[in-house]
């Protein structure tokens, strides 16, 4: 698969990683990786909870998309 940004600019790459938002593959300089903290029970007790960080991997216009939602919240106080 060749990426996908590249190839919209008549660019052939090789992509590298594959968006997690819209399936895109993308090459090194246009993936923008992030990580997501997921919540999950430990042990026999669902009352402990420990966090285990996630990498995900977007093309640079979801990234640039998610970015503003999250922006967006976070002005809105989270
Ligand atoms: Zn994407
Ligand atoms: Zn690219």
């Amino acid at each position: 698969m060749n990426c996908f940004e590249c190839a919209g600019r008549g660019e052939t790459r090789p992509s590298v990683a594959v968006c997690t938002t819209c399936g895109a593959g993308a090459c090194l300089d246009c993936v923008r990786p992030t990580t997501r903290d997921i919540r999950h029970a430990v042990g026999f007790s669902s009352a402990e909870l420990a966090i285990t960080t996630t990498r995900e991997l977007h093309c640079t216009p979801c990234h640039s998309a998610i970015s503003a939602h999250q922006g967006a919240l976070a002005d809105l106080g989270g």
